[in-house]
């Protein structure tokens, strides 16, 4: 039997992307799964040519040894198996489960030597950053799939079990000779469960689990950064068949906040002050993120740029037994630039007195009339 070209086995132009053909695959297998077409040869034979179709074509590399030799890329004497273009049927069954079936299945068919696990759910959090100060719990709603507790979640109708697999006898993997090679591959009547469900049960449809939302309490913990994840075990997707449940993994991201910077555990305050205040020193008020303000004496003389630490003002450490970090609040000095006429009086008879109070200035005016007179 001559085997049909990959892209036309998908339905896929031959400059179809990555993405194209995975969402075809999906698709496509979908339709034709074994679990959703019980005893249909027709079906079956579809889902393998499907299967192959996509091991290879998802590959950059086999896709390309496709491309160039068409399917004698992975016969016998061509490389052969572990050579570039080889073509691993027992583990690219797995494969193909493990990163497909995985999150529409519910992680049902990873091969029965493996766990049948539900799979993971990953959900994205943004949280302020006076949450992130403070901790707080939330609560969401995960949309996920559940075991049906109709059938138990073996998919099987009330009353009945499920049987013994005739494909594989109950194994999960059958055996087929590949050209001179004897592979093992994950039962495709049963997809490796090693057992069938002849009465599918109603409220699931012989899938064991059912689609629902579930609203969960999350505490979350002082100190949370961006990218941090905790992990709520078994509030995953429920485990195919009644095995048991993935996990759920909350990201979180944190919202830039109008006035305070952070970095890890240490908060940063860029606050602007008069340049009165910073040449004849004074009391500088700043804000805290847990609310309220601290006062700061600030000395004669401070310069823009310069930085005062507040110890223990910071973010909490995350699981830092209580540690927190410090708040470093940094000053610039304003240049005052709407002045009335007697405030331009003022600082006139200022300037023309102001010898020795600006020592960089003057510093840096001597420097330069020597380079100048140094023939520079
Ligand atoms: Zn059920
Ligand atoms: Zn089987």
């Amino acid at each position: 039997m001559s085997k049909r070209c990959y892209y036309e086995i998908l339905g896929l132009a031959r400059t179809s992307s990555g993405d194209e053909i995975k969402s075809a695959y999906r698709k496509a297998a979908k339709e034709h799964h074994p679990d959703r077409n019980p005893g249909d040869a027709t079906a079956e034979h579809k889902f393998k040519e499907l299967s192959e179709a996509y091991e290879v074509l998802k590959d950059g590399d086999k896709r390309a040894a496709y491309d160039r030799f068409g399917h004698a890329a992975f016969e016998q004497g061509h490389g052969g198996r572990g050579g570039a273009a080889g073509f691993d049927f027992a583990a690219s069954f797995t494969d193909v489960f493990d990163d497909l079936f995985g999150e529409f299945m519910g992680g049902g068919a990873r091969g029965r030597g493996r766990s049948n696990r539900g799979s993971d759910l990953r959900y994205d959090m943004q949280i302020s950053l006076e949450d992130a100060f403070k901790g707080r719990s939330a609560q969401i709603k995960v949309p996920s799939a559940v075991a049906c507790d109709v059938c138990g979640g073996t998919g099987a109708e009330a009353g009945t079990k499920p049987e013994t697999c005739p494909g594989c006898a109950g194994h999960g993997k059958v055996r087929a000779q590949q050209g001179f090679f004897t592979v093992e591959r994950t039962c495709p009547k049963c997809q490796g469960r090693g057992s069938v469900v002849r009465k599918p049960c109603k409220p699931c449809s012989g899938r064991g689990h059912i689609q629902t939302e579930r609203t969960l309490q999350v505490d979350i913990p002082p100190g949370v950064e961006e990218g941090t994840r905790i992990r709520l075990t078994g509030e995953g997707h429920a485990g195919h068949h009644g095995a048991p449940p993935g996990d759920l993994y909350i990201f979180f991201s944190v919202a830039e906040h109008p006035i305070f910077q952070r970095n890890a555990h240490e908060l940063y305050c860029r606050v602007p002050i008069g340049f009165a205040t910073a040449a004849l020193g004074g009391t500088l008020e700043v804000p805290l993120l847990s609310g309220g303000s601290a006062k700061i004496s600030v000395p004669e003389g401070t310069q823009t740029g310069h930085q005062f630490r507040l110890r223990h003002r910071g973010m909490p450490v995350l699981k830092g037994n209580g540690a927190v970090g410090d708040l470093y609040v940094e000053v610039k000095v304003e240049t005052p630039s709407k002045l009335s006429k007697k405030q331009k009086e003022l600082l006139r008879a200022f300037a023309d007195n102001s010898d020795g109070a600006q020592p960089e200035c003057e510093g840096f005016f001597a420097k330069m009339k020597e380079f100048l007179s140094g023939g520079g």
